[in-house]
């Protein structure tokens, strides 16, 4: 529906005008901030999360998915993920690399395992375990893990993890059966699981994948109890059904985005966007030949144009190259982004009339074909993780 300037206005003065998306529509983890109605705002789509769960649980033969929500839950924001998550059999455990994301569900009142796949020291480490929280554990912390159990009177639960090749955080894999017989042999440890990251290299993650199970493999002929083993991030969804393992760790997938224009395309999954990007059209006016817009005159009007300010920049999670090709949705029909994205703002072209008005929703990214978050970032070549963890945290999220 369109809205007349004088509907918007007449809508603003009962309620505020983006009130409009439904019951559950109150501000989520905003922190009860004021903000004007032409800010602009995250739709989470719950309905769109569960059924990509239910996609991924298809494709990888109901084994259980560990859902990754880290930073900030990929911008849905990380309480509301776990909240929309919880109910979900499919769905037994999350992972977080930031402790503080861990805490912050544990006081949400989250109650699923939450693996920590990020560092800590000491004090963090009596305060994860206090609140239930799974550390990754690739360093000879055998002491300390002791101490933390003797004094709970229970062994510390945990995952280690292997790097096989990535070079990033992991203990090596051949220096992991070391650690990982150490780990075992003590009665302060229970080993829940046994993890790998791929690199994401075609043919180096079948070395990878090798690398891991014979070292797995090997252990577990030793007797020693390894929990479940894990790799699969969304990639290997994709493109790794032998390394599916005992449990995947997809994150992408489960907000219901391809990393990767040829996996849309495979019809291994439908997965549906379960997050948006909306503003208000602020401003209208109309350019003439030889007008500019925006800083250092990036744009200049080739001929007469009518140009919509939208008050969202890159500080709200638009892309800086956005007039690079990006396209948002008014009314029905896309328009570029043009001159350049600045921190709080950004311009589109409308074209010879003026066939938008202040107060118009606007849609930077949705799950609607030609604006999923795939065709934004596709339209100005950055990667899709950069759109949607770059939302800024601050913005109101509204389920819906
Ligand atoms: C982020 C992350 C994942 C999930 O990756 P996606 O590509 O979003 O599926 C899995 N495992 C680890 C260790 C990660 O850091």
């Amino acid at each position: 529906m369109r809205t007349t300037r004088r509907r918007f206005l007449a809508g603003l003065a009962a309620a505020p005008a983006v009130a409009a998306v439904g019951p559950s529509a109150r501000a989520q983890e905003t922190g009860g901030a004021r903000h004007s109605s032409f800010d602009p705002w995250i739709e989470i789509h719950r309905e769109h999360l569960r059924q990509n769960v239910q996609q991924i649980q298809q494709r990888v033969g109901s084994r259980p998915i560990l859902a990754v929500i880290k930073n900030n839950g990929y911008g849905l924001g990380v309480a509301n993920v776990a909240r929309l998550l919880e109910p979900l059999d499919a769905v037994p455990a999350v992972a977080v690399v930031k402790l503080h994301e861990a805490v912050t569900l544990r006081d949400a009142g989250f109650r699923k395992p939450v693996l920590l796949m990020g560092p800590f020291d000491d004090k963090d480490l009596e305060e994860a375990v206090a609140r239930d929280i799974l550390p990754m554990v690739y360093t000879p912390i055998g002491a300390t893990l002791d101490r933390i159990a003797a004094a709970r009177q229970k062994p510390v639960p945990l995952h280690v993890c292997v790097d096989t090749g990535i070079g990033r955080v992991g203990v090596p894999h051949v220096q992991a059966p070391a650690l990982l017989r150490d780990l075992a042999a003590r009665r302060s440890v229970d080993i829940r699981g046994v993890m790998m990251t791929f690199t994401e290299h075609a043919e180096f993650d079948k070395e990878q994948l090798q690398r891991f199970q014979t070292l797995c493999g090997s252990l577990e002929r030793e007797g020693i109890k390894l929990g479940r083993k894990h790799a699969a991030s969304t990639y290997a969804l994709f493109q790794h059904p032998d390394a599916f393992l005992d449990m995947v760790r997809p994150g992408m997938a489960v907000y219901g985005v391809y990393p990767e224009a040829p996996f849309r395309a495979s019809g291994a999954m439908d997965l549906r966007p379960a997050v948006s990007l909306k503003t208000r059209v602020a401003y209208v006016k109309q350019l003439r030949r030889g007008d500019s817009a925006g800083y250092e005159r990036a744009y200049v009007a080739a001929r007469d144009v009518w140009v919509a300010t939208l008050p969202s920049g890159h500080t709200d999670g638009v892309p800086r190259v956005a007039a690079k090709g990006a396209r948002v949705r008014i009314g029905g029909a896309l328009y570029p982004i043009i001159a350049s994205v600045s921190a709080s703002h950004c311009i589109v072209e409308i074209g010879p009339e003026p066939r938008v008005e202040i107060g118009d929703v606007a849609t930077i990214f949705d799950w609607t074909e030609g604006s999923r978050p795939e065709d934004v970032s596709a339209a100005c070549g950055v990667s899709v993780y950069d759109l949607t963890m770059h939302l800024n945290p601050l913005l109101p999220r509204r389920i819906v």
